[in-house]
């Protein structure tokens, strides 16, 4: 969502005739779009804001821009911090960008924007973006998130789930496909409750998924994210049935211990997901599961991290992105204890890579000498006689020569790598 929020921002500067530049400290405009969901990358943001002290002294009319979450958490306090800041944008009010960069140019208004009203709003969702450089795009399908677990501040800082109308999200869509887009990633922190709010008879997320699918040029959909609670068995029908729909669902599961599960809020029991894993295997047997799972929540026992690391097991996730529990100001668990000691939580977050790493190196392995449906994406970076695609798994696949974006082909894996795979393009 970040990623997709900083393209837009991009898109709308260079609507005023920004274009991208390096070195930064020359730059007229820098913006740093921010996340506040764990506390390290919260910590960058001031660090990051403390190099453009020195920078801005040399040039004193750069425009200096945080959005964000941080941006919305921390509102006019970021500006009365920071005196060499410009614009604090929330994460509502990316829309207002230009407008008020033309405000400090002109009249050397400083400005913070974190309304959080969606009836004020008059583009909330977005379509702004630069030419597409790649086949594949990021779609936004909803913004913000209702479910409140208890660790997170999306909720907060996103506001509640909004639904993006679907005739929106298709013109998007086309217009992409007219710029060389094969592969859309419908975007939302829960898919899974899409169109609840807009109250169309027979919409909800298969049907926009499906309706995302029949636009001419179309060749693959993807999305995250996906909450376990709301997973309807009509998506499922909808994921085996549709050849576009890829055979790749990141499904958090957070953590795998009763307890620990209904203190974050999170609505469902442990045998509930491994139920739902089971029935979603069964339905589309070569689907690759991600997750992400949060260790040394408060209170988390030995006996919890234990289930966790079964369910890890039992699940047999290609990949997962796995964190330290971080404590977030706001949250129903910042009052939570006891706490489980850093040192403890460390300890459990390698135990847990570990393990997964054991069980994404053998599956890795399980590909070598099979035929993958690649869509090429460009040159590799690491090496540019080399070009760079996705399997339908979401895994990158790298081909030897120069070949055209955007076409689908066969490739016979030739090595798997830890996180990539090697091959020959067969046809
Ligand atoms: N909507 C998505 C997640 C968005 S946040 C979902 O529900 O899956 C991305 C991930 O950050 C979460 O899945 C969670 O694993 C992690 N996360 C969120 N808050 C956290 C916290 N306070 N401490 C550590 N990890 C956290
Ligand atoms: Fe945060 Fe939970 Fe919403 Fe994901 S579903 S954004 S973890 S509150």
């Amino acid at each position: 969502m970040n990623e997709r929020d900083s393209e837009r921002m991009a898109a709308l500067l260079e609507g005023m005739g920004y274009i991208p530049s390096e070195p930064d400290d020359e730059a007229d405009v820098v913006l740093i779009n921010t996340c506040s969901v764990r506390a390290k990358p919260e910590h960058k943001v001031y660090s990051e804001l403390g190099r453009y002290k020195e920078i801005k002294r040399r040039k004193k009319d750069m425009v200096l821009v945080v959005a964000g979450c941080v941006a919305q958490q921390e509102g006019t306090e970021l500006l009365r911090h920071v005196p060499h800041l410009d614009i604090v944008l929330g994460t509502r009010s990316i829309y207002r960008l230009p407008e008020l960069v033309a405000g400090v140019i002109k009249n050397g208004e400083r400005a913070c924007a974190v309304d959080m009203d969606a009836s004020a709003q008059p583009n909330l969702f977005g379509a702004e973006r630069s030419r597409p450089r790649s086949p594949t795009a990021f779609v936004v399908a909803m913004i913000g998130c209702s479910n409140w677990c208890a660790y997170c501040v999306v909720p907060r800082l996103r506001g509640p789930a909004i639904s993006r109308p679907p005739e929106e999200i298709l013109d998007e869509v086309r217009d992409l496909t007219g710029r060389g887009v094969r592969e859309v990633t419908l975007l939302g922190q829960n898919v899974n409750i899409y169109g609840n709010d807009l109250r169309q008879a027979g919409l909800d997320f298969p049907r926009l998924l499906k309706m995302v699918s029949e636009v001419d040029g179309i060749e693959r959909v993807r999305f995250v994210t996906s909450h376990p609670r709301e997973f309807s068995n009509r998506l499922i029908e909808e994921m085996a049935t549709n050849r576009k729909v890829c055979e790749y669902l990141h499904l958090p599961a957070q953590a795998g211990s009763d307890k620990t599960l209904q203190l974050m809020n999170r609505g469902y029991t442990r045998d509930q997901y491994l139920n739902l894993v089971r029935r979603i295997r069964d339905a589309i047997p070569h689907i690759a599961l991600t997750a992400d799972f949060i260790v040394g929540f408060p209170g988390e026992s030995e006996e919890d991290f234990r289930q966790t690391l079964d369910l890890v097991r039992e699940a047999r996730y290609h990949n997962i992105y796995s964190f330290r529990y971080s404590v977030r100001h706001g949250t129903a668990a910042e009052q939570m204890k006891p706490d489980v000691p850093i040192e403890k939580r460390a300890e459990r977050l390698s135990m847990l890579q570990n393990l997964q790493d054991e069980i994404t190196e053998r599956i890795m392995k399980s590909y070598e000498g099979t035929l993958r449906e690649v869509l090429l994406e460009g040159p590799s970076k690491t090496d540019p006689g080399r070009t760079t695609g996705r399997t339908r798994c979401n895994m990158p696949a790298h081909v030897p020569g120069v070949l055209s974006p955007g076409k689908v082909v066969t490739v016979r894996v030739t090595r798997a790598l830890r996180h990539s795979l090697e091959g020959e393009v067969v046809s």
